[in-house]
């Protein structure tokens, strides 16, 4: 017998559908689905995980946080433990014959690794395994299956101990990190802090910035606008540009303000090509997901669930040169069948003689690509995830765009005006690829040296912009670029932020929680990207064989205590900040008992209220709603005195409400609802 050993279940389903052509039966060992079919003069059997069926935590007497210091679980061994024990026992069942093993998980370190578990269990359970082979691939389509099937390899050893290292590291310095912190600062239970060996140094990143945009002083400027007119209206600027001080461009307002002609002194065109933009890579893919506005974790969760139903190929890859053995043309004669078939036919009849290629190669998956069209139309957010990726294939296999820019001079009254044109001559990929809007800006034919209409002058104040918060998609890329994580941990290391309440989504920013947390440790490594890129660099070296994770580990293990020596160093510093923070986090407003600050609080049973500051003296409290996020809004009731809050549930307009439940104005209002 064959038993087969897949990701997850869908991926069973599609697997055994294309391996038996068809002819599958599902029949379930407890609740675990198992595909049965022959194929091959054999019988064989699919089943799927629930990708890691393994986890890795510590022994149950290092488990409360109170009993034991952080720094002492640094030399403790995690034990693992199987957690999806449906699943192992039916792979027991299934192992009672004679049976060779093909583990086709996702072929990456994360599938190697969910494979090798799973190895180890079928171990266990019979000895006499006659063989364990390995099914690569890099999309689920039946010539990748058939491919991978006919030509299976060996399990790569190496490539799963580079995963377990990862989980080993993250569980080992996340436990000793985060119960340093949650304890330093008395934080436990539901609302207890984090530190981490990749989320820390990100977080600091997004607090750098934070302090750049809070110390940035505005500084004035001017600019002179002409209006001009030769046919159709334009815009052209003084050559100055940014006049910054203000009597020299009132002077030279004043001198042509009543202007009524315009000469055009110079006229330069120029076409250019327009290259398209390189095949996607999952950090590209999710930078280009903001574009159709899904965040970088939904992108990926939607992109690994077109994969697993066999529409686009594997989403977790660096690699942005497509491979000689990609079958382009049988994906083109695929997607001619869908709605895209006129992009498909502008592609065929003005196809590039090489696709586009970005600066990342890597041979284990292929860039993002489509691999088929789906049966059913797609809908909502699969749709718009789909179509992204459709479109960036397309444009990567499309001639160059060609545009004009135009630039053009004025003279007014002695003084020098320009401006630019842009227009598109021949779209091709732009026309495909329609989410980068290109700024068209006609210009009317102007030839040097005639006169044209001024029909205003226009002197404008303005003044500079603070510098740009990071986006999710730019973040992922600086995150990169520090190799912090890797292409599948980032936008869960932003997810986890968000869940730690170190930032907000909306406007994208850390709080002052992770303000003070970033600062109280700013001389310590933790939140400096070098000791972490140099972890992924080690784990690089156990995934191609160079280093051991052993010896990976054991040096993660002395890195980390000297990052707990620094931390335990500053331990009062770290006390008092993030205590000065969270109650300014926490505090609302003013009690109207006592003129001291009222916080959000958490009772013994972990029930959020708002309580006074100056408790024990002044017992005020006030109830709030359990769910939603809690925002002050420095109003105060004027028939309670209570500060006015704003609550905002997920998919709920926000409410507004003073805190005092028997507040005279709500009394009114109930009596008016009453009364109608
Ligand atoms: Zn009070
Ligand atoms: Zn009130």
């Amino acid at each position: 017998m064959k038993l087969v050993i897949c990701e997850k279940n869908i991926a069973a389903n599609r697997i055994s559908q294309i391996l038996s052509e068809g002819s599958v039966k599902q029949k379930k060992i407890g609740a675990v689905p198992v595909y049965e079919f022959p194929a091959q003069g054999q019988e064989w059997r699919v089943i799927g995980l629930r990708g890691h069926i393994i986890n890795l935590d510590f022994p149950v007497r290092y488990r409360e946080w109170w009993r034991i210091a952080p720094r002492n679980l640094i030399t403790v061994d995690p034990e693992k433990k199987v957690t999806e024990r449906g699943i192992a026992s039916a792979l027991k069942k299934l192992l009672n014959n004679d049976v060779s093993v093909i583990v086709a998980t996702d072929f990456d370190r994360e599938g190697e690794l969910i494979g090798v578990e799973a190895i180890d269990l079928v171990k266990k359970y019979n000895e006499n395994i006659s063989e364990i082979k390995r099914a690569q691939f890099s999309a689920i389509t039946k010539q990748e299956i058939m491919d991978a099937f006919s030509q299976l390899t060996e399990v790569d050893y190496d490539l799963s101990a580079a995963g377990e290292s990862r989980q080993v590291i993250d569980l080992v310095w996340g436990a000793v990190l985060t119960r340093f912190i949650s304890l330093t600062s008395n934080k436990t239970g539901k609302e207890f802090l984090s530190i981490g060996r990749v989320q820390s140094p990100t977080l600091a990143l997004l607090v750098e910035k934070e302090k750049e945009i809070q110390a940035f002083v505005p500084k004035p400027f001017w600019r002179i606008i002409a209006s001009l007119n030769k046919q159709k209206a334009f815009e052209a600027d003084h050559e100055e540009g940014r006049f910054w001080d203000e009597k020299q461009v009132t002077n030279i307002f004043n001198k042509i303000k009543d202007a009524s002609e315009a000469k055009v002194k110079t006229v330069a065109k120029k076409t250019q090509k327009e290259q398209p933009p390189p095949p996607f890579n999952t950090t590209s893919f999710i930078q280009a997901a903001s574009y159709v506005r899904v965040s970088a974790s939904q992108a990926m969760k939607t992109a690994e669930e077109l994969y697993m139903n066999g529409l686009i190929s594997y989403p977790r890859t660096d690699n942005t040169v497509y491979p000689k053995s990609l079958d382009l043309d049988g994906i083109l004669t695929k997607l001619k069948q869908s709605e895209f078939a006129d992009d498909v036919h502008d592609v065929l009849t003005h196809r590039r003689k090489q696709p586009t290629r970005g600066k990342k190669k890597t041979t284990d998956h292929p860039p993002i690509h489509p691999v088929d069209v789906p049966k059913t139309p797609l809908k909502g957010q699969s749709k718009k995830v789909y179509d992204l990726i459709v479109r960036r294939f397309l444009a990567t296999l499309s001639e160059d765009a060609v545009s004009e820019t135009i630039r053009a001079t004025f003279d007014v009254k002695g003084e020098t005006f320009k401006a630019k044109g842009y227009r598109l001559i021949e779209p091709r990929w732009k026309k495909i690829y329609t989410y980068i809007k290109s700024k068209e800006k006609p210009l009317p034919d102007l030839i040097e040296g005639e006169v044209i209409t001024v029909s205003k002058m226009m002197l404008k104040e303005d003044e500079t912009k603070p510098p740009k918060r990071y986006s999710q998609g730019s973040l992922i890329a600086k995150m990169e670029e520090l190799s912090l994580g890797t292409k599948s941990t980032r936008h869960d290391i932003i997810n986890k932020l968000y869940q730690r309440k170190y930032i907000t989504f909306s406007p994208f920013a850390p709080t002052p929680i992770a303000i003070a947390v970033v600062e109280s440790m700013s001389d310590c490594d933790v939140v400096k990207p070098k000791m972490t890129a140099e972890l992924e660099k080690d784990m690089d070296l156990i995934a191609e064989g160079k280093k051991t994770l052993q010896e990976t580990i054991d040096e993660s293990r002395e890195m980390l205590a000297k990052v707990m020596q620094e931390l335990e160093k500053d331990k009062q510093k770290i006390k008092k900040n993030i205590k000065e923070a969270s109650r300014k986090q926490n505090t609302i407003g003013t009690c109207p008992k006592c003129g001291e600050d009222l916080l959000i609080r958490m009772s013994r049973r972990g029930k959020r209220f708002v309580g006074c500051s100056g408790f024990p003296k002044c017992k005020n409290t006030y109830p709030l709603p359990q769910r939603g996020m809690i925002i002050k809004t420095d109003k105060v009731c004027e028939g309670c005195d209570t500060p006015i809050i704003q609550v905002k549930t997920k998919g709920k307009k926000p409410w507004e409400f003073c805190l005092d439940p028997e507040c005279s104005l709500k009394e009114n209002e109930k009596k008016e609802t009453n009364g109608k």
